[in-house]
């Protein structure tokens, strides 16, 4: 339904400004030169669109959540540990922009370079690779979801919440340092595409301030030789995405904050220590014990 919806107003509030991204690279260009375009018919502000589909209530359908969180702070861990227990699918944009960067698609080489700047992608590239991704869903038959790092911007959560309802975000948190450790100790199996992390953050408490434990998430013999390293994971790209998380994220923080559905969340280390009470938070235990029952 979502995905529906979602797909409907995008190509209503695209058509004048850009065209299914995978059909030509003249169709970048184009959304650029859309704002000088005298034949472009103005649109209406984003807040002014009304849910195309029904919303539906809670108990008839599967959660609608959001991951936020700095860069390398774990919402792929965790949303996806959270998407296996309550079988909606995660969905991160992240991995949406990488498949189309390791295509040979005429975004290719584009995304490349904002990725490896650590830049955002623009807004309409994204709405249209989550699109085409919720679409696909439906046609599966998925429904529900956890979205990981989406939105970042104001004009994403404007047009998410245009046509859905989102019933919690989960906002994560770690101190700076450790986020530039775990991105610099991430490896990617480049088969089955899981994260892991080399790295052994052990910091002291000093000054009061408490200290942190993780111990590194090591592979499966299985995907051990086949690590790499994500081409933005270099310290100078972490600490621009860091920087360029904090100026655009947190108004999106706020956006959800002042609508009462969000959950700061402190990771208080690593998966062993974090995971139990993030089910406390989210009233998740008991759902996490017959499941593990069940195993
Ligand atoms: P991280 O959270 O570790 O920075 P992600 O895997 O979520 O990494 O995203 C990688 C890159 O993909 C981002 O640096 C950005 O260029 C792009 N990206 C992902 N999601 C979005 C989004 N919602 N809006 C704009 N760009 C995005």
């Amino acid at each position: 339904m979502a995905a529906i919806a979602l797909n409907r107003l995008v190509r209503a509030k695209a058509s004048f400004y850009f065209s299914p991204i995978s059909s030509s690279s003249s169709i970048f260009r184009r959304s650029f030169s859309s704002e000088t375009d005298p034949t472009r018919v103005p649109s209406s502000p984003i807040h002014e669109h009304k849910p195309l589909l029904p919303r539906r209530d809670l108990k008839d359908r599967n959660v609608q959540w959001i991951f936020l969180g700095s860069p390398g702070v774990g919402k792929g861990t965790y949303a996806s540990r959270l998407s296996n227990l309550l079988g909606v699918p995660h969905i991160a944009t992240g991995d949406l922009v990488r498949e189309e960067l390791s295509s040979s698609g005429p975004l290719s080489q584009q995304l490349k370079e904002i990725v490896n700047q650590g830049k955002l992608v623009s807004d309409e590239i994204i709405i249209s690779l989550l699109s085409k991704r919720l679409e696909a869903g439906d046609a599966k038959g998925e429904s529900g979801f956890i979205l990981d790092g989406f939105p970042r911007t104001i004009r994403q959560a404007e047009i998410l919440e245009g046509v859905t309802d989102i019933d919690l975000v989960v906002n994560l948190k770690l101190r700076e340092d450790v986020l530039v450790e775990k991105c610099l100790g991430r490896r990617v199996c480049s088969e089955c595409n899981k994260n892991f992390n080399v790295a052994c953050i052990n910091i002291e408490a000093k000054n009061g301030i408490p200290g942190v434990y993780m111990a590194p998430l090591l592979p499966p013999s299985g995907c051990a030789s086949k690590l790499i390293t994500r081409s933005d994971d270099t310290e100078e790209v972490i600490k621009e995405r860091l920087r360029i998380y904090n100026d655009m994220c947190h108004p999106v923080e706020e956006f959800y904050s002042s609508r009462g559905k969000m959950l700061e969340f402190d990771l208080p280390g690593g998966i062993p220590e974090s995971w139990p009470k993030l089910l406390h938070a989210l009233n998740l235990d008991e759902q996490e014990e017959r499941r593990v029952a069940a195993a």
